[in-house]
């Protein structure tokens, strides 16, 4: 993994750009493109390649286009263009004016397609697709050529045309391009470059019924738009002498450059969008925007913010080479933002009831809280404090092993905040022994912190006020998969999907400031991890939460590991 945020050093395609810029290429432009299908939601891998894109045109003053590549009207909808268009500018990036389609260069990739038949380089075929696979050879064997290779100009043109109107059923011809049988690529043996298919577009309408292929719409949409540098991922690494001799037919000025990187993988995560259409098909998940999908929607609906995603695409940087980046990493991003942003409040997901018997019963104080002691300027707000309140279940224990800090019989611990509170008493439900509430004295000279005789406690606990707590669901997640590569042992993704992804906490207890939660908006609870207002379910006044992501940053931890097993064999060394 290259991390070029930390070494302020050039990845790889930043040094062909540069390169490029000191030759002149292009007059010096640098014009990339984002090129989404759109036949689903995007995802974090998606993320990765906006980033990139956006990223280069900003560096390099640039401009990069959105493009929907919109050639296979069969999975294609409108929803999915507006979708692709809200999660990249989320991201933070603006294409302006340069919204395209391919779907827009029909007539053009036509004549195109015409102007190579007549130069002798396109061939109509009528071999069906057996045949087809049949004469394409294998890796180790030449092809064949079809018996149609030799068909004359006038004939192509002929038949190309009447495929155009409509004269002949779905699959019957295909406009193919006339390269090489031979060639040890098989990309290069005679690539399809048109098909008929009766399929209504969703920009076109019924006005084509042949529509053309990938391989030759992409190098010439780039070519039309003047794009300068093609960035895709490494599997189109073996499509990349098509497309130059794709770029060449066009006749365009500029030659569009194709790289190839590295895409994004992510354990426990599957990021194709067929498995994750799939997903939402089988109802696995309530939506694209389900908060455990992996899609930019997903993620937002979650509390991740767009900074982090960036920040995320910046440190695993661009390679050359596959790899498999650890979750950890990602989630490391997301708390390193929120930690800055994130109001701090109050709240217990499992409460347990504490008396504070020698409190007055009618009294209710304002407690001062920092909302972020990470940033001053975030101010501070009154919380309020009584007789009763909520701490959580795990922060008590009747009989705890020695160094156990939090509350328990006769021990002292601080209410954050607020004052110490020591255990008297522990109230049980006769019948079943179950624990009803624990009852406390308070020490009214320890408030906000300190004490009259300097003595210190261990433990502190988040509470909520009982008689101002509003109730609350409060959604937990964790990994989605069960394996950290989905599907490896049987084969099918599914199979790993995780049943306890989803936890929902009924009547959780919250400081009331949080009943005006903002739908979007995030908290850091107090020990309890980074949370947001569900954007879909949430209702004025009645705020759900979803938790974003834990307060346990196994990843900075790996990364102190590492240091510190670094140190030992350093001081071995010596
Ligand atoms: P999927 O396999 O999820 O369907 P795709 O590549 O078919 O993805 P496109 O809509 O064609 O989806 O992708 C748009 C752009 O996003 C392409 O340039 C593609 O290379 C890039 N992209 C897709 N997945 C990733 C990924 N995991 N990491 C980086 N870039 C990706
Ligand atoms: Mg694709």
């Amino acid at each position: 993994m290259e991390d070029n945020k930390s070494t302020g050093t050039l990845n790889f395609i930043e040094k062909i750009i540069e390169k490029d810029i000191e030759n002149n290429k292009n007059e010096g432009k640098v014009v990339t493109r984002f090129p989404p299908e759109p036949n689903g939601y995007l995802h974090i891998g998606h993320a990765k390649s906006i980033c990139l894109n956006f990223g280069l045109a900003e560096k390099y003053k640039g401009r990069c286009h959105l493009r929907f590549d919109d050639t296979n009207p069969a999975k294609e909808e409108i929803e999915y263009i507006k979708s692709i268009k809200e999660d990249v500018a989320w991201l933070g990036f603006d294409w302006g004016k340069h919204e395209y389609y391919a779907s827009d260069y029909f007539d053009r990739l036509y004549n195109i397609a015409l102007k190579l038949i007549k130069k002798g380089k396109a061939y109509v075929d009528s071999l069906t697709p057996e045949e087809i696979r049949e004469y394409r050879g294998t890796l180790t064997s030449p092809g064949k050529n079809s018996p149609d290779r030799e068909r004359s100009v006038e004939e192509n043109i002929d038949l190309f045309e009447r495929m155009k109107k409509g004269e002949f059923e779905d699959g019957k011809y295909l406009l193919r391009a006339k390269i090489d049988m031979a060639s040890p690529n098989l990309n290069m043996r005679d690539p399809a470059l048109y098909r008929i298919k009766r399929m209504t577009h969703h920009r076109t309408g019924d006005m084509w019924c042949i529509y053309p292929m990938y391989d030759f719409t992409h190098p010439l949409s780039d070519a039309f738009e003047g794009i300068t540098h093609s960035v895709c991922t490494l599997e189109f690494e073996d499509h990349r002498p098509l497309y130059e001799w794709a770029v060449e037919e066009s006749g365009e000025k500029i030659k569009p450059q194709q790289i190839e990187f590295a895409r994004l993988n992510l354990n426990y995560t599957i990021m194709s969008k067929r498995k994750l259409l799939e997903l939402v098909e089988k109802e696995d998940v309530s939506g694209w925007d389900d908060p455990r999908m992996p899609t930019i929607s997903g993620i937002r609906r979650r509390g991740y913010t767009p900074e982090s995603i960036r920040d995320f695409a910046s440190r695993i940087g661009v390679a050359k080479s596959n790899s498999t980046v650890d979750f950890a990493l990602l989630e490391h991003c997301l708390r390193e933002d929120l930690n800055m942003k994130a109001q701090r409040v109050m709240a217990v997901l499992d409460p347990l009831k504490i008396v504070i018997t020698n409190y007055p019963e009618d009294k209710t104080e304002m407690m001062e809280a920092d909302n972020n002691p990470e940033d001053i300027n975030m101010g501070k707000r009154m919380v309020p404090f009584s007789r009763e309140v909520y701490i959580e279940k795990d922060d008590f224990m009747e009989n705890p092993p020695k160094k156990y800090f939090r509350l328990s019989p006769g021990k002292e611990i601080r209410l954050k905040h607020a004052y110490y509170i020591t255990c008297t008493e522990i109230i049980k439900d006769p019948g079943t022994g179950e624990i009803l509430e624990v009852h406390c004295t308070y020490d009214p000279e320890s408030r906000g912190g300190g004490t009259a005789d300097g003595r210190k406690v261990r433990g502190t606990s988040h509470w909520v006020s009982a008689f101002h707590a509003f109730e609350a669901d409060v959604r937990l997640y964790s990994h989605f998969f069960k394996s950290e590569n989905p599907g490896d042992v049987t084969g099918n993704f599914r199979d790993d999907l995780s049943e306890n992804s989803l936890e929902v906490l009924r009547g959780c207890k919250l400081e009331p400031s949080l009943k005006e939660a903002v739908p979007g908006q995030s908290f850091q609870f107090l020990r309890k991890g980074y949370f947001c207002a569900d954007s879909v379910d949430s209702k004025p006044g009645l705020p759900v939460f979803n938790r974003t992501v834990s307060m346990r940053d196994t990843w900075a931890k790996l990364q102190r590991d590492a240091a510190k097993n670094k140190e030992h064999k350093d001081i071995k060394s010596r």
